[in-house]
């Protein structure tokens, strides 16, 4: 038998590898369009490679996944973070957790995971064939017919691991076998909040803000941070990540509504200042930072009151009260464009879940063609969570329905 995967990447590199541990006499090939292999690998998590994620719990981990929520919860049940890092540290590549969630290797270095990668393809006798364009694949008398820059060769079995499209076109090769594509829309970015001046604040932080879309269901939770251009930080990404969709559609103009106090009620706002002047009623309010914020922020906010900096806290008016409490709670601001997030950014859309079977991730439509990586419209949130689902979903199509 013989079995290509397609695409030398983290779920390709994976796959190929647990092809021939399942597998021993079957012939793999990988086949990589460019010179490069693990380029992603290489230089995520600032050339240290963020594994995955610490999270254990199955539930937990699988609600990073904006898209394909329902099919990582059933396959990390198979193979888990814990899985990717028990099957590294066999290697000799211990893993270690960082505080927020992020692992990586104990070497702080990429290189670990890519000099493992390349020892076990090296020595399961896996053949690595560079600049192999796949083009074309054709399902002919049970057989795969692949279509290798411009010759045509015959596979059992294929594993299609070629990652994210940003562009439609892209996966058209896929979509002439009849596969749905959901459509490719950026994940993981940044707001731009042009021409206003919170930007002057660039740099700033608070812990727990809550940042939600206006008009839609969209909300998250976490730090947030002042960019020269806008906002970005956890909250701002993960909100990216879910309302991907939603988001394109709007053209990336709409308005982002923040509570720095981690608290969306205006009453108990409300009731937050009152208690606040009630302690230290003679205290100027831009000495009065209950919500203990950076204290430039808590001053732009003052000013965004029209709360005069001097003013003490028995003179303000329940007028000015409220809008203080607005300002802390749902603070809105018109976002006018993205920004890719450098560190980490992936394609949401790909392979249709409904074209493959969620048990096998083989696919409806053409016989004996698996999928696995970030070609599936599967994304996750930061932190680990994209590689953690090329692992699992590698681990799953290398099965090869068996
Ligand atoms: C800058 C950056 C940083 C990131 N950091 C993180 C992080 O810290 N944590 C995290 O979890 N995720 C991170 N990600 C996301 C993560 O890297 C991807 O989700 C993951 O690499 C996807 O793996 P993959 O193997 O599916 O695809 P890829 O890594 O994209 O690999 C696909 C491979 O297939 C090849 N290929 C494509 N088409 C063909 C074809 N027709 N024929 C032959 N070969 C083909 C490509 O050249 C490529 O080498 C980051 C992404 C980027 C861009």
């Amino acid at each position: 038998m013989k079995v290509a995967v397609i695409g030398g990447g983290a779920a390709g590199f994976f796959a190929a590898i647990q092809v021939k541990t399942n597998y021993p006499t079957v012939q793999v090939e990988l086949l990589e369009k460019s010179s490069k292999v693990l380029s992603k690998v290489r230089i995520s998590g600032g050339g240290r490679c963020n594994v995955t994620n610490q999270e254990t719990s199955i539930k937990l981990l699988s609600k990073a996944y904006p898209r394909g929520e329902k099919l990582m919860k059933s396959l990390l049940n198979k193979f888990s973070s814990e899985d990717i890092r028990q099957w590294f540290t066999m290697r000799g590549v211990p893993l270690k957790n960082e505080s927020d969630g992020r692992v990586f290797p104990i070497s702080n270095t990429s290189q670990s995971i890519v000099d493992c990668l390349f020892k076990e393809v090296e020595k399961l006798g896996i053949t690595l064939r560079l600049k192999t364009n796949v083009t074309k694949i054709e399902e002919v008398d049970s057989q795969l017919k692949l279509t290798c820059n411009d010759t045509i060769e015959t596979f059992d079995k294929v594993i299609v691991a070629s990652g994210g499209s940003p562009k439609l076109i892209g996966l058209q090769w896929l979509a002439d076998l009849d596969h749905i594509i959901a459509k490719p829309v950026p994940s993981l970015f940044t707001f731009n909040v042009p021409n206003n001046s919170i930007t002057e604040l660039m740099g700033l932080s608070v812990g727990n803000a809550i940042a939600s879309i206006q008009g839609q269901k969209l909300k998250s939770y976490g730090p947030l941070l002042i960019t020269h251009w806008g906002f970005s930080g956890p909250a701002i990404l993960k909100l990216s990540a879910f309302g991907a969709r939603k988001l394109e559609e709007l053209n990336y103009f709409f308005n982002v509504q923040i509570s720095w106090i981690d608290e969306t009620n205006e009453e108990k706002v409300i009731q937050a200042i009152i208690e606040a002047i009630k302690d230290s009623p003679k205290k100027k309010m831009a000495n009065n930072n209950f919500a203990q914020l950076p204290q430039r922020l808590w001053d732009h906010l003052l000013e965004k009151s029209e709360i005069p900096n001097d003013k003490i806290g028995l003179e303000l008016g329940k007028k000015a009260i409220n809008k203080l409490a607005k300002s802390l709670s749902s603070d809105t601001y018109t976002v006018n464009g993205k920004t890719t997030f450098k560190e980490e950014f992936v394609t949401c859309g790909g392979i249709d879940l409904s074209s493959i079977d969620k048990r096998t991730l083989e696919s409806k439509s053409c016989k004996n063609l698996y999928f696995a990586g970030e070609v599936l419209d599967v994304d996750g949130i930061t932190g680990g969570y994209n590689f953690q689902a090329a692992w699992t979903t590698a681990f799953i199509a290398a099965k090869l329905g068996g």
